[in-house]
């Protein structure tokens, strides 16, 4: 099994293989096909099973097919991470102009959001400073994101972020896709099927977390 299986662009493919990525990982061969299919999808597997491009590799596909505006919101709960998360993107999308952002605290609120209004293709957020811009700033806009990824969704459904959440939730469209990964199916989790939609594919793996 390798990337052109799951349908991944030439374009996709061959930047992984620059990159010395070869072959999928369970994750990822279960959960690209179903994203690139249009369906709303919660992973679950241990750290460091590829659950980033998981979601990435598909996101960046569609993205591509039609870009436009802020084009998908990635939620992690800490810094690092974000930071993490948006390298991965930018490995894999420089080449093509990818332009992502990472909001996050510990930065200057105004030069995030000269960032945020360059039209980023990717935003890469943990939740309280996106929440600030939203309250902030009138013009700043997520109404047309296709695709919110909730990276490590039991840690940002598990109570902590409630609030934030919930102001970035009301500022996201209905019509969009909805992508959870996570290393433990919580309770928390199996909750968060109502913020997806009822067709949600979910994979989880059996190896030992
Ligand atoms: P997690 O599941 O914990 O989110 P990451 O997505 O951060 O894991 O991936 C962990 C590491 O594995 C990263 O360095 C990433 O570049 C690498 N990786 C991801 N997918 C593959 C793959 N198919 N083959 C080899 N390495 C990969
Ligand atoms: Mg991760």
């Amino acid at each position: 099994m390798n990337f052109e299986n799951l349908n991944l662009s030439k374009y996709l493919c061959d930047q992984l293989k620059a990159v010395g990525v070869k072959s999928p990982t369970e994750i990822q061969k279960n959960c690209i096909p179903k994203i690139l299919d249009g369906i709303d999808c919660i992973g679950c597997a241990k750290t460091g099973s590829g659950k980033t491009l998981a979601f990435a590799l598909p996101i960046l596909q569609k993205l591509w097919e039609e870009p436009y505006g802020i084009f998908a919101l990635i939620l992690t709960p800490t810094r690092e991470l974000a930071y993490q998360i948006a390298d991965q993107f930018a490995v894999i999308g420089k080449p093509k102009n990818l332009r992502h952002c990472v909001v996050t605290g510990g930065m200057e609120m105004i030069v995030q959001a000269r960032e945020l209004s360059n039209k980023p293709h990717i935003v890469v957020s943990t939740p309280g400073r996106l929440a600030d811009h939203l309250e902030s700033c009138d013009t700043f806009s997520l109404k047309r994101i296709q695709f919110l990824v909730l990276d490590e969704a039991d840690r940002l459904l598990g109570g902590k972020f409630d609030k934030q959440i919930a102001t970035i939730f009301k500022a996201l469209p209905k019509e969009r896709q909805t992508l959870l990964f996570s290393a433990t199916m919580t309770d928390t989790l199996e909750k968060v099927k109502m913020i997806t939609k009822k067709n949600t594919f979910v994979y989880e793996s059996t190896a030992e977390v």
